[in-house]
C-alpha cells in the first residue's frame, strides 16, 4: 500500500530523530533577500530550513527565523561545514549557531568529502562529538560517494545518518541513493528542481498536465515518492507556496517509470572526487 504523504511528514534518521520531508533551501539566496523567502516558507508551514556556513546568510536567516516568533523546537535547522573549516569543526558549529541564533542545530553535516582523508576524519569525527554532547542531534555528510562513506563505516563502525546529494530526474544517482538506502543513510536530494534547469526539460510538460500541475510539482512529487527528502529553493513566494502544494495528488507507477526513464547523468556543479573548496 502507498504511503500517505502530508506536509508533516518526516523521516526517521537511525538515531530516532525525525526530519520533516518537506524543507526550504537556502543556496543562492542572498541576505535581503532571504529574509523574505524563510518568513514566506514559514509563514505556509515549513518547519525544515536547510542552510549552510557557505551560503554567506545565515545570519538573516537566524534574523528571519527570529522575527516569525516559530518556536525553536519546531525547527529543524540543518547547516553544512565547509571544507576550509575542517581542521575546527567546533568553531564551524558555534558560528553557525550563533549566526542562526541557536544554541543547537538539527543536523549538521560537512559540505564536500574534499580530497584530503586525515582531514576529512578529523571533521567527521568532531561532528561525532558534538553529536555525543547534544549540540547537534545529528551528523551527516554531504556529496560522499560509496567509497567515501565506507571508509566512514571502516573508521568509525557506522554509516553517517544522512547523506545529502544532487538527485532530480536528469542525474539520479541510483546506484549510490540504493546504496545509502540499504544502508540506513537517509537520502537527501539537493538541486532537486534541476538547479533552476526545469524549464527546458519538456517531457515533463504532458504528465504535468495530465495531473493539473505544474512541472515542479510533479518533480517534487515523484521525490517524495521515492523516499528522497527535499528541500528545493525559490525566492518568489508564489513558487515557494506552488513547492509546498505536493500532498493532494500522487503519480501512477507509470508516470514515476516515465521519470525514472529521464536520467541523462546531467550534473550541475564540481565534481565529488576532486573539489576542494
Ligand atoms: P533547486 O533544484 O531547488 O532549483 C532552484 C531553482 O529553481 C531556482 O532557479 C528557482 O528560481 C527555480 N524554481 C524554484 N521553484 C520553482 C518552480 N516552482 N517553478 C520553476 N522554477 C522554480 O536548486 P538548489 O541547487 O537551490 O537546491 C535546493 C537546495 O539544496 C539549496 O537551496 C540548498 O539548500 C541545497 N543544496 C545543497 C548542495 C550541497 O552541496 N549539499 C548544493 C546545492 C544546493 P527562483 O528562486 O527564481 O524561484
Amino acid at each position: 500500500m502507498r504511503e500517505v504523504l502530508t506536509q508533516n511528514s518526516t523521516c526517521s534518521l537511525r538515531n530516532g530523530v525525525q526530519i520533516p520531508r518537506l524543507g526550504y533551501g537556502t543556496f543562492e539566496c542572498p541576505p535581503e533577500q532571504v529574509i523574505n523567502g524563510v518568513r514566506w516558507a514559514l509563514e505556509l508551514g515549513c518547519r525544515h530550513i536547510d542552510g549552510a556556513r557557505a551560503y554567506d546568510n545565515e545570519s538573516a536567516v537566524g534574523e528571519a527565523i527570529a522575527r516569525s516568533g516559530v518556536e525553536r523546537k519546531e525547527l529543524f535547522l540543518v547547516s553544512k561545514v565547509w571544507m576550509t573549516d575542517y581542521a575546527d569543526v567546533r568553531t564551524a558549529f558555534e558560528t553557525s549557531a550563533r549566526k542562526l541564533r541557536t544554541d543547537y542545530l538539527d543536523l549538521l553535516m560537512l559540505h564536500w568529502p574534499g580530497t584530503d582523508r586525515t582531514l576529512r576524519l578529523k571533521a567527521y569525527e568532531t561532528l561525532l562529538t558534538l553529536c555525543q554532547e547534544g549540540k547537534i542531534r545529528a551528523a551527516g555528510v554531504s556529496n560522499f560517494m560509496i567509497d567515501h562513506l565506507q571508509d566512514l563505516k571502516g573508521e568509525f563502525g557506522e554509516y553517517p545518518l544522512s547523506n545529502q546529494i544532487q538527485i532530480h530526474p536528469w542525474g539520479q544517482q541510483e546506484p549510490l541513493r540504493q546504496f545509502c538506502i540499504q544502508n540506513g543513510i537517509a537520502v537527501e536530494a539537493w538541486g532537486p528542481l534541476m538547479h533552476g534547469s526545469l524549464s527546458q526539460a519538456a517531457e515533463l510538460l504532458p504528465i504535468a498536465a495530465n495531473y493539473r500541475k505544474s512541472p515542479a510539482q510533479v518533480v517534487l512529487r515523484w521525490h517524495l515518492q521515492k523516499g528522497n527528502i527535499i528541500f528545493p529553493k525559490s525566492l518568489h513566494k508564489e513558487r515557494i507556496a506552488e513547492n509546498m502544494q505536493l500532498f493532494d495528488f500522487s503519480l501512477s507507477e507509470q508516470d514515476m517509470q516515465l521519470i525514472d526513464g529521464l536520467e541523462r547523468d546531467w550534473h550541475w556543479g564540481p565534481e565529488p572526487y576532486s573539489f576542494n573548496g
